[in-house]
């Protein structure tokens, strides 16, 4: 879609914020009325008993991913680190850890998804040093590892 699409969405849903809040309120009460809840809770309750291996493994993969890994050693403390030998994936996945994923280009202040914005490496050299890294779209990061644009 079009910038211009976006920009013209954004101004209807700024002006018509209240009547689209009351609608969706309408909307919601007509379709979850306390019977439908009841019966998407019985599908729960049954989907669980029907799952109960493959829920309890999804509850355990989540575990992990969040909880386990606040409080654990992480860097140089961590038995995995390999200094600054890494691959290419690794530092990036390093650089996204640290510095959150990149949402707007540091050049030409376009936004994006984590697809089209980008950690890009300042000094070419892939160094593990966080200040070494900035937010840039594709197209600006094509140019700047041709050399053809300047960050400040
Ligand atoms: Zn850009």
């Amino acid at each position: 879609m079009s910038n211009r699409h976006n920009e013209y969405m954004r101004e209807w849903r700024a002006k018509n914020e209240e009547k689209n809040k009351l609608y969706q309120r309408e909307y919601f009460k007509q379709y979850y009325t306390s019977e439908k809840r009841e019966e998407a809770r019985e599908r729960a309750r049954k989907w669980y008993k029907d799952n109960k291996e493959y829920a309890k493994k999804r509850s355990n993969d989540h575990y992990h991913t969040t909880k386990t890994l606040k409080g654990r050693p992480s860097g140089k403390q961590h038995f995995a680190w390999k200094g600054d030998k890494i691959s290419y994936g690794t530092l990036h996945d390093w650089v996204t850890y640290h510095l959150g994923r990149p949402n707007k280009c540091t050049h030409c202040r376009k936004t994006g998804n984590t697809f089209q914005i980008q950690w890009a490496n300042i000094s070419q050299k892939y160094k593990r040093d966080l200040t070494d890294w900035v937010r840039l779209c594709s197209s600006c990061h094509k140019l700047y590892d041709k050399g053809k644009i300047k960050l400040n």
